[in-house]
């Protein structure tokens, strides 16, 4: 290409590709060039997809063709796509992408004659943006003190749980748990420490649970615990390895190492709960392992005449 629009595009910060209808390469800007380490010389003819062959999708080719075919333009944003070619990221890790996020679009070149003979792609680095969003996002649902989930991600959560089980009829459970005696904790040690309390009971649970698994600060010293695929039985296991690896945390903090305990009450979703009355019978087995003595589990289970079940 040549010049002043040819030395513009050599020096936009914008990937810019030109195909033919057969997906062989016309033009490759210095900005692709430099992102995929392939120069202009060795590209130039060859097919894309043997350079790329993660473009090959049926998503990038319905693009294509609607350009060739109906001229039509189409876009493959970074919230659906990602990216079409994958490049590393620029400058030091962000811990979240590994590869670079890029806005792209695919628009067709019209000849003097009108035909349809090349395709334009354009690729934008969108990883700033995209990393922005999801910081955004991580703060709208989660609690600052104990990275948590908060209570609005838990509506939604739980809501959409409980629709995929009455679905696909797969087990759902939940945990509620309570910290015992925190108010004493605030009194003998004042706020700060039992701030770090708080932070380092919700480390640790988050630390025993699976990916799946869904920890949720539901008041001050309350947490929730969604368990999508697990039953009762499975949902037991898990309050009982919260309440031991509490039990046994020491946590460090301004006076000294601090050690508490949590109650928790557990319960499956059956066919008639809505999300409200299922959180009422796990927060039912709370209140019943805190009559009884707290740092256990308890079912609550209203249908049998031996109500309550102490999962220790
Ligand atoms: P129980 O075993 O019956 O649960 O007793 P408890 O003392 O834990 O329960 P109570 O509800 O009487 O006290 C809860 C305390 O939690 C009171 C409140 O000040 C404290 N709290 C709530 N949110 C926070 C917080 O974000 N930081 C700190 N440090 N304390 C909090
Ligand atoms: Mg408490
Ligand atoms: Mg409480």
């Amino acid at each position: 290409m040549k010049g002043l629009p040819g030395q513009i595009l050599e020096i936009v910060d914008l990937g810019v590709v030109v195909l033919d209808t057969e997906f062989r390469v016309c033009y490759w800007n210095r900005w692709m060039a430099l992102h995929s380490g392939i120069d202009k010389e060795t590209i130039t003819g060859s097919l894309v997809f043997d350079h790329f062959p993660e473009l090959n999708t049926p998503e990038f080719l319905r693009g294509a063709r609607m350009a060739f075919t109906f001229g039509s333009p189409a876009i493959f944003p970074q919230s659906l796509h990602h990216y079409l070619f994958p490049f590393k990221v620029v400058g030091t890790p962000n811990g979240t992408f590994d590869l670079m996020q890029q806005h792209c679009a695919s628009a067709p070149l019209r000849q003097p004659d009108g035909e349809i003979e090349h395709l334009l792609i354009t690729v934008q680095d969108v990883t700033e943006r995209a990393l922005t969003q999801l910081r955004l996002r991580e703060l709208n649902i989660r609690d600052q003190l104990t990275g948590a989930y908060n209570r609005r991600y838990l509506d939604n959560r739980l809501g959409d749980e409980c629709k995929r089980h009455e679905r696909y009829h797969r087990a759902l459970s939940v945990i509620m748990l309570d910290i015992d005696f925190f108010k004493k904790v605030n009194d003998q040690h004042g706020h700060e420490a039992g701030d770090r309390v708080l932070a380092a009971v919700a480390g640790k649970l988050m630390a025993v649970t699976r990916k799946t698994d869904c920890l949720v600060r539901y008041g001050g010293e309350e947490f929730c615990c969604i368990l999508p695929e697990t039953p009762l039985d499975n949902a037991c296991l898990l309050a009982e390895r919260f309440r031991s690896s509490i039990e046994q945390l020491a946590i460090a903090t301004g006076s000294g190492d601090l050690r508490v305990t949590i109650s928790l009450g557990v319960a499956q979703l059956k066919p008639e709960d809505t999300p409200t009355t299922l959180l009422k019978r796990a927060d039912e087995g709370l209140y019943e392992a805190k009559q009884s003595g707290r740092n256990r589990v308890m079912v609550h289970e209203p249908t049998t005449s031996s109500a309550l079940l102490d999962c220790r």
